[in-house]
C-alpha cells in the first residue's frame, strides 16, 4: 500500500506559521481581514463558508460572511463587492462558488479589486500566475503544491498529469508544476484513452469531479497520486465496493445519508502508487490554510510589508 500523504498535518503546520505572521502584523497595527460573500442556500457551499471562518477565527484573521438571498439581483452584489473594493480595512475578498442561477460567477469575480483576490480568480491574477510572477495562488492548488513540497516529492523533470482542466483546479494546477519545471499533461472530457495517458504520470493531480474515476489501472507503478476530488456518494453498493470491511465509512453514510469519495479509487490506486492523498483529510484542509495565507499576504501587500 502506497504511503498516505497527509493533508491535514501539512495543512495544520502552515495554519500556525499563518498564524504566526498574523499576530505579528496585529503588533504592528495590522489585523488582517477577510470579507466572505454566500450567495443563496447551496447546502455544500454553506459547509465550506462555515470551516473557512472558523479557520480565520483560529488563526486570528477577522472574517465576517456575508450570507444573501438566492433572490438577490446582479446590481445588488455589484454593490456589495464594490463597497467592499471601497473599504480599506478590507485585505481579502471571497465570493464562494457556485453563484445560484442566473448569476455568472465569472462577472462578479472579475470585479473583484486584485489586490483583494484572495481565491487568484481574476484574470489580473490568472495572467500573473501564467507569467510564473503570482500574486495570489488558487488555493486549492497552492495547497497541493504546500503538500507535495512538504512530502519531498521531486518535480523538476517529472512527468506531471493532470486530469481536469478548470480555472479553479486544473489550470492553475498545471502552470505551477510547469513553473517547477515538470514535464505536464493536462487533460479533460474529451482526452483519448484517459487511463493510458495517466499512467505516464509521476505525479498525477486527479480534479475532475467523478468518484473514483481513476482505478489502478490508471497508476504507474510508485506514482504520487493527489486527489482533489470531493463527491457526496450516496450509494451503499459503490460505498461498499470502494470501502470494503470499513465500518466507519458504511456507519458515516448510514448516519449522513452520504459519504465524501476523491475522484480516486484510494484502494486500487493505492495499491499501485507509492504516495496517495485520502478522501477527507488531503487536499481539503490545505485549501482552507492557502485562503488564510492568501488573506495575510493581501494584508502584508496593500501596506507594503514584507510576506
Ligand atoms: P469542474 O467541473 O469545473 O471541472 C472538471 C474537469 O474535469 C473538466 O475540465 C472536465 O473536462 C474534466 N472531466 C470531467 N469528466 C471527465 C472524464 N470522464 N475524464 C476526463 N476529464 C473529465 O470541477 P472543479 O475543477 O471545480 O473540481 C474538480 C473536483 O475537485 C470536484 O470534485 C470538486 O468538488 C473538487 N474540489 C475540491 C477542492 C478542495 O478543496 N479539495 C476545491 C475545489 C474543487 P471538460 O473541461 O472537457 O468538461
Amino acid at each position: 500500500m502506497a504511503r498516505v500523504l497527509d493533508g491535514a498535518a501539512v495543512a495544520a503546520e502552515l495554519r500556525a506559521r499563518v498564524a504566526v505572521r498574523a499576530q505579528e502584523l496585529v503588533a504592528k497595527g495590522v489585523s488582517p481581514r477577510l470579507e466572505v460573500i454566500l450567495v443563496g442556500e447551496d447546502p455544500a457551499s454553506r459547509v465550506y463558508v462555515g470551516a473557512k471562518a472558523r479557520a480565520c477565527q483560529e488563526v486570528g484573521v477577522r472574517s465576517t460572511t456575508h450570507a444573501l438571498p438566492a433572490t438577490t439581483s446582479g446590481d445588488e452584489l455589484a454593490a456589495l463587492i464594490a463597497a467592499l473594493n471601497a473599504d480599506s480595512d478590507v485585505d481579502g475578498i471571497l465570493l464562494q462558488l457556485p453563484l445560484p442561477a442566473p448569476l455568472d460567477g465569472r462577472r462578479f469575480l472579475d470585479l473583484i479589486d486584485p489586490s483583494k483576490d484572495v481565491d487568484g480568480f481574476h484574470p489580473f491574477n490568472v495572467g500573473l500566475l501564467q507569467q510564473g510572477r503570482p500574486a495570489f495562488v488558487p488555493c486549492t492548488p497552492g495547497g497541493v503544491m504546500e503538500l507535495l513540497d512538504a512530502s519531498g516529492v521531486a518535480l523538476a523533470g517529472a512527468q506531471a498529469v493532470v486530469v481536469g482542466r478548470s480555472e479553479i483546479v486544473g489550470k492553475p494546477m498545471a502552470a505551477l508544476l510547469l513553473h517547477r519545471h515538470a514535464t505536464v499533461t493536462v487533460c479533460h472530457s474529451r482526452t483519448r484513452d484517459l487511463p493510458a495517458v495517466c499512467r505516464q504520470a509521476d505525479v498525477l493531480v486527479a480534479a475532475v469531479g467523478k468518484p473514483a474515476l481513476i482505478g489502478g489501472d490508471y497508476i504507474k507503478p510508485g506514482a504520487v497520486v493527489i486527489d482533489v476530488g470531493v463527491n457526496r456518494v450516496e450509494d451503499p453498493q459503490l460505498v461498499a465496493r470502494l470501502f470494503p470491511g470499513d465500518p466507519a465509512r458504511a456507519a458515516q453514510l448510514a448516519k449522513r445519508g452520504y459519504t465524501l469519495v476523491g475522484d480516486v479509487d484510494f484502494a486500487a490506486a493505492g495499491a499501485v502508487a507509492g504516495a496517495i492523498t485520502p478522501v477527507p483529510g488531503g487536499i481539503g484542509p490545505l485549501t482552507i490554510a492557502g485562503l488564510l495565507l492568501n488573506t495575510v499576504r493581501a494584508a502584508c501587500r496593500r501596506r507594503d510589508l514584507p510576506c
